[in-house]
């Protein structure tokens, strides 16, 4: 079987070409004689591996000297409880909640002080991006918290939040590396890799180093979970992620010769113009975000009878449109259409709504 057209939210599809490399490097890494995957962290040859990953992301995102790059483990999930550990100097954060995953990142920072929902959209099923132009700042809040991309219900923040002054800190698991970002807005982005840059495993940090205490000022924090530790180390304090901080590295070469991020955003405006243009004109089916807030890489959508809903999802992945079931939690179908997803998979899926259409109604 020849490779289908992955439109998984996560992990995700990765570029061909990426793939194909890594293929030809499994048993010499370049006359190492060994695969990355056997390689000392400590290495010479692993040495330049992450060094240049690193200064590839500088590259791409422009960052500047007075922000670290850190690769770390435990997925986006674990920067849950890292963020308000390291950051809750004076016990208090304010939190807009947009989804789940900024619901669990506000749950979780309860446990360590006070964090505060100061705004959300869970009223219309997180449809929406609520206005945060004018939001109850806390007087003392260390941070303000957003998810920018929000993967299970496809809304994305289009302007930053007014903070007030305060640190923004931004989950970007699901927008990562998909258009330019001025990096001086916020005080920390994170994200897993796997929904648009590489294998399930590495979390990416970019932190302000003056917001890395010496000692987290919450108690007994776990030393791996410190992010002075990991600084301080260069994210070599333990044995990295090896491998996945590798295929990361590759990506980044990958999209810095697809154009950089400018190119990329140029890419998935026309891909995500192609989906959401069709769904606007179709009898069929239809999106379920607020237009104003949709986001680039993943598009949910429905029919309105959960039988066709279903009848579509199967006959897709016959037709070779993998991974189009909605989140569990939403239902209908999400097409998550990241930097790798080529155009002709958007224009191929729409065709085939478009027959899908037809025939059902
Ligand atoms: C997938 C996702 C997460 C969870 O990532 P894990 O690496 O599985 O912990 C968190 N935030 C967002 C926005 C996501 O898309």
């Amino acid at each position: 079987m020849g490779r289908v057209y992955n439109f998984s939210a996560g992990p995700a599809v990765l570029p061909e070409e990426v793939l194909k490399e890594a293929a030809e490097e499994m048993l010499d890494y370049k006359g190492t004689g060994m695969s990355v995957m056997e390689m000392s962290h400590r290495s010479k040859a692993y040495d330049n591996i992450i060094k240049e990953a690193e200064q590839d992301l500088r590259d791409l995102m422009n960052i500047p000297d007075n922000y670290k790059v850190l690769f770390l483990q435990g997925g986006a999930s674990q920067q849950f409880a890292m963020i308000p550990m390291n950051l809750m100097k004076n016990g208090v954060a304010d939190y807009i909640v947009t989804g789940q995953w900024a619901k669990k990142a506000y749950q979780e920072a309860q446990k360590y002080g006070k964090a505060n929902k100061i705004a959300t959209s869970e009223d219309k099923t997180f449809s929406y991006i609520p206005d945060c132009s004018d939001l109850p700042i806390s007087e003392d809040a260390d941070y303000v918290y957003i998810c920018e991309n929000n993967t299970i219900y496809g809304t994305k923040f289009r302007t930053l939040p007014n903070t007030k002054g305060k640190t923004l800190v931004a989950d970007v698991s699901s927008c990562f590396l998909s258009e330019p970002v001025d990096v001086t807005k916020y005080g920390v982005i994170y994200g897993g890799v796997q929904k648009n840059i590489g294998p399930a495993g590495v979390v990416i940090v970019i932190i302000r180093e003056d917001l890395i205490p010496e000692k987290p000022p919450v108690e007994n924090t776990p030393t791996m979970l410190t992010y002075k530790i990991h600084a301080d180390a260069n994210s070599l304090y333990n044995t990295p992620p090896a491998y996945g901080i590798y295929i990361c590295g590759k990506v980044f070469k990958w999209i810095k010769k697809m154009g950089g991020l400018e190119a990329m955003k140029a890419h998935n405006e026309k891909k995500a113009k192609i989906l959401y243009d069709f769904l606007d004109q179709s009898k069929l089916f239809k999106g379920t975000v607020n237009p104003a807030d949709r986001s680039l890489m993943n598009v949910p959508f429905v029919t309105g009878n959960a039988d066709l809903d279903a009848k579509f999802v199967k006959e897709a992945k016959e037709a070779g449109f993998e991974n189009l079931k909605g989140h569990r939690t939403v239902g209908g179908m999400r097409a998550s259409i990241y930097n790798a997803m080529p155009i002709e998979g958007v224009e191929k899926l729409v065709e085939f709504m478009k027959k899908f259409e037809e025939e059902n109604s």
